[in-house]
């Protein structure tokens, strides 16, 4: 079928992607994995190349050409960076992903806790916004809150707001769910946790390739992502954090590039934002991220957004006409990701064989365990849709899915 109603040329921006061209299991390939990793256009490829091609040089430890360009590049990526979420480049730490950014915040910010402080979290919770906590309910003897949802994948905001208390320190939740594709309201909650003085990281890891961001509307203390879901280079990822916040914190990790001077008797640390960018940084990955925001600019946030809420509405529609199929996660406001099951068949069986004909879907419990035990299952098929993804390949992917479903029943 046709891709009427979107205002972007597909068509062109698959062409940016020339992964998108390869086959798989000699048949075209469907990417539906988005959520786990987006694919990246060339322009991104390109500066990965140019960097190791024409610049590649340590970062900040040089009086040496190359290297003065290196820092330049990092340094424009942080500027870049900072601009497209309303903050300031001081505020933006980089880091390996969401996951060692909310590490960075639980381990740093996490020292002032002390026994029977609370932070709350949610039932959606991925794993990396779940067991830094705990590791802190093991160090510091803390205890974590869980706000429930119902059985759409809706945050139960009245329950979030009775969780508060005199020993709440901290509540951390995502913008977006992996899983559900949830967007919680989090400028709201953010509030109602302000409204009890307490600070909010806000895991934005599925946030950042769908929506626009703003740090200053959001009102956020900590927010966490990941370059590679933003059509980006692995290994790299933002804290966003805020600027009397990270000054009150100690350094997450010790080593070069994150001390003013070093000595046997004491050490004192760099300002912001290098104070929590110990070692040599991902230059390479972080110089190329900058392209990634040329990338969203040009096609346009609201564009990709629409695109991918004809996606979802498309394959929703589709879906519920296959016979036993469940899917998890109706909130009205929700993004371009689509967790299932049909009838008793494992998710693992379904997503080798959709892979067999082409269909790249993730399954199992998606770095999601308590939310999976929430359902009461071990596991779903989760298909998750990009920009370039088309209302063909959502044909495609129906018509396999009616063929294993049958194969398989
Ligand atoms: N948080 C959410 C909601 C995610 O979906 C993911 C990855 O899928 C992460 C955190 C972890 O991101 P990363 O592996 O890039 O650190």
């Amino acid at each position: 079928m046709d891709s009427g109603k979107s205002v972007i040329d597909i068509d062109s921006i698959r062409k940016e992607f020339p992964i998108l061209s390869r086959g798989a299991n000699d048949r075209p390939l469907i990417y539906l994995d988005n959520t786990a990793t987006s694919q990246t256009p060339s322009t991104v490829v390109d500066a990965v190349v140019d960097m190791y091609e024409h610049h590649k040089a340590n970062v900040h430890r040089g009086v040496h050409l190359l290297s003065r360009e290196a820092t330049d590049m990092q340094e424009a990526t942080r500027r870049r960076v900072a601009a497209y979420i309303n903050a300031s480049p001081e505020e933006v730490i980089f880091t390996r992903g969401t996951t060692e950014a909310i590490n960075l915040v639980a381990s740093s910010f996490g020292q002032r806790f002390s026994e029977g402080d609370e932070v709350i979290l949610t039932v959606m919770e991925h794993h990396a916004n779940i067991v830094p906590w705990q590791l802190l309910q093991s160090q510091r003897g803390i205890k974590v809150r869980v706000v429930d949802i119902d059985d759409r994948g809706v945050l139960n905001q009245e329950q979030y707001r009775s969780l508060f208390g005199p020993r709440t320190v901290m509540a951390a939740f995502c913008h977006v769910s992996n899983v559900l594709g949830t967007v919680n309201p989090v400028k709201d909650m953010i509030a109602v946790a302000h409204g009890y003085g307490v600070p909010v990281l806000v895991d934005g890891a599925q946030a950042s390739p769908h929506l626009n961001l703003d740090m200053k509307d959001l009102d956020c203390d900590f927010y966490a992502f990941s370059s590679h879901k933003m059509y980006g280079p692995a290994g790299v990822g933002v804290l966003y954090g805020r600027r009397d916040l990270l000054e009150s914190m100690p350094p997450y990790q010790g080593g070069g590039e994150m001390i003013r001077h070093v000595s046997f008797e004491g050490t004192t640390f760099a300002d912001l934002p290098f104070k929590f960018e110990a070692g040599t940084p991902d230059f390479v990955d972080i110089a190329a991220f900058a392209r990634c925001f040329d990338f969203i600019e040009r096609v346009g946030m609201v564009h990709i957004a629409a695109h991918e809420h004809e996606l979802l509405d498309y394959a929703t529609e589709r879906m519920l006409e296959i016979p036993d199929l469940r899917i998890y996660g109706t909130a009205p406001d929700k993004s371009a990701v689509i967790s299932f099951n049909v009838g008793d068949i494992h998710n693992y069986d379904l997503g080798l064989l959709l892979d067999r004909l082409g269909v790249a879907v993730r399954t199992g419990h998606h770095c999601a365990q308590p939310l999976m035990e929430r359902f009461g299952i071990q596991g779903t098929v989760r298909a998750s849709f990009a920009v370039y993804n088309t209302l063909e390949e959502v044909d495609i992917f129906i018509s396999a899915l009616r063929k294993v479903t049958a194969m398989l029943s």
